[in-house]
């Protein structure tokens, strides 16, 4: 009997004593050894089954990362169950939508949202537990009470092993559903491609809801026998004081801005270190610079997302060029099409990123009619993502398709007047958005942070702008602000951005 997953990153671990994971707080550090969490797994494995989940069962978790949290994912693999992971942002009413979508057999919560939850689950048949961050609540005391062993429940590798929604930035988050081998080949392929090993030790300091701290960090190092420093949330000081044990590091843009804000980061911090990976957000290439020229490491960048796993990578031996998110990753082929009749674009223009390899979901959870518009009968999948190709065949991402401008007619890429934008001396960084335009349908509109202690000029970038860019590119406003408003991902949310520019054009 086999379970496609189980077997490849947790069984293999079932007696290696040698270190999983450390949780560096201030009681000083707890280390849990690869058997010990196999053990855990397996007791979570034992309360979900009492509980009444059975294989195929949806098990939701919103709670804040613990290694407790990690166990219930493993657990889950092992009972044949689907683990489902939420946001812990999300409020009661977001979480009630995916308990109606997903009709979980469990939803796992801290005490604190216990009382909110208790309507959204009242009549639904499923059952409310709770899991704290310090490691109690009642699914734990119940898993306490369970054996250190587990009969691992048999799965093909076409079965779904986990539904992540996506972070829905229009209409309604979808369930992306992942089979065994939609993580497992991207785990094999990343371990290789990466050179991960067990001697590794990867600093975690991400979510543990989302694809990137959940399957892209955990499951490499699973596979490799890797260890991991295993840190609550992302917190400049503790990372620099972390970052001398490390070799690894996983990150979105704004960790490496952060640590670049801090003057802590040094050569010495990152003395044992071999690889700094971002994704999730585009990495400025300004920040891949400075980076360099402050630690002498050139992050990797790489490029997925929660349908598909990761998909493309900047070449680990090779030239990891900044703005670009590398090569298809091996066993995964990526194309630039014309979004309107699908086919395959040249060099250096832009079109939507197609993807098809064993990396790619199985479809959206309930939702036909959705997964067969973005998953075509061939196994491409429609990213949503606009790109281009370069000549020595680097992929560049240039924004998402409904990022784009269309103003009197002309599309309008926003990545392009950002990158010019962001090139220039006093702008931090910079945000472009389309807001509605009694003439041209769209206008530009241009978001500016400033350095800190530098002011922006904004005629003088006027001149700039129109001095490169055509005319209905350039951007009729210019707003200053603080700050970007972002996700815990590091992503711009230019939704909320569209929100605030909404009027500019059409009110006096
Ligand atoms: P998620 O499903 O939350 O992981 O979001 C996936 C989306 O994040 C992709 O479709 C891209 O729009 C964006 N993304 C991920 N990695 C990168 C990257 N390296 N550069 C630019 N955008 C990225």
């Amino acid at each position: 009997m086999a379970n496609a997953l189980y077997d490849a990153l947790f069984a293999p671990q079932a007696s290696n004593e040698n270190n999983f994971l450390t949780t560096p707080d201030a009681d000083g550090e707890q280390a849990l050894s690869y058997a010990g969490f196999m053990q855990l797994a397996a007791q979570y494995a034992g309360a979900l089954t009492q509980l009444g989940v059975k294989p195929g069962d949806r098990v939701a978790v919103q709670v804040h990362k613990s290694v407790n949290a990690l166990a219930v994912y493993a657990g889950c693999v092992q009972a044949g169950a689907v683990f489902l992971p939420l946001n812990t942002a999300y409020t009661a009413r977001e979480v009630a939508y995916f308990v109606g979508d997903a009709e979980p057999a469990v939803l796992l919560c801290d005490a604190q949202a216990e009382a909110a939850l208790q309507s959204v689950v009242a009549n639904t048949g499923c059952s409310l537990q709770t899991l704290n961050a310090d490691g109690s609540g009642s699914v734990s005391e119940l898993a306490r009470t369970q054996a250190t062993q587990y009969a691992t429940v048999s799965r093909s590798a076409d079965d779904i092993a986990a539904i992540l929604y996506t972070s829905g930035t229009t209409g309604r988050s979808k369930g992306a559903m992942l089979t065994h081998d939609n993580l497992l080949s991207n785990a094999l392929t990343l371990v290789s491609y990466w050179k991960f090993t067990n001697d590794d030790t990867l600093l975690h300091a991400l979510p543990i809801y989302h694809t990137h701290g959940l399957f892209v960090a955990c499951n490499t190092v699973l596979l490799a026998g890797a260890s991991m420093i295993y840190l609550p949330a992302f917190k400049t000081d503790t990372v620099l004081q972390q970052l001398p044990q490390a070799t690894v590091m996983m990150g979105v843009p704004t960790f490496y801005t952060r640590l670049l804000d801090d003057p802590g980061l040094n050569r010495d911090t990152v003395q044992h270190m071999r690889l700094f990976v971002s994704g999730s957000a585009p990495l400025l290439a300004e920040t891949h610079e400075a980076f360099e020229q402050r630690t002498g490491h050139r992050i990797l960048e790489r490029y997925g997302m929660t349908e598909t796993n990761m998909n493309t990578s900047n070449p680990y031996d090779g030239d990891r060029r900044a703005g670009t998110v590398g090569f298809p990753l091996p066993g995964i082929e990526a194309k630039v099409c014309d979004p309107d009749t699908g086919d395959e674009l040249a060099p250096g223009e832009i079109g939507m990123l197609q993807v098809r390899g064993p990396n790619v979901f199985s479809g959206y959870w309930r939702m036909p009619e959705k997964t067969a518009e973005e998953l075509k009968a061939d196994g491409f999948f429609i990213t949503g993502d606009l790109a281009t190709v370069d000549q020595d065949g680097y992929i560049q991402i240039v924004g998402r398709d409904k990022d784009l401008i269309i103003s009197g007619g002309f599309n309008i890429y926003p990545k392009e007047i950002e990158l010019l934008l962001d090139e220039q001396a006093d702008v931090l960084e910079s945000a472009v958005v389309g807001a509605p335009h009694p003439d041209f349908g769209e206008g530009v509109v241009a978001l500016l942070v400033a350095k800190p202690g530098n002011s922006i000029d904004v005629e003088s970038i006027r001149q700039v702008v129109s001095d490169a860019l055509a005319k209905f590119k350039q951007p009729k406003v210019y707003r200053i602000v603080e700050e970007l408003p972002r996700n815990t991902m590091g992503k711009v949310q230019k939704k909320l951005l569209r929100e605030t520019v909404q009027t500019t054009f059409t009110t006096k």
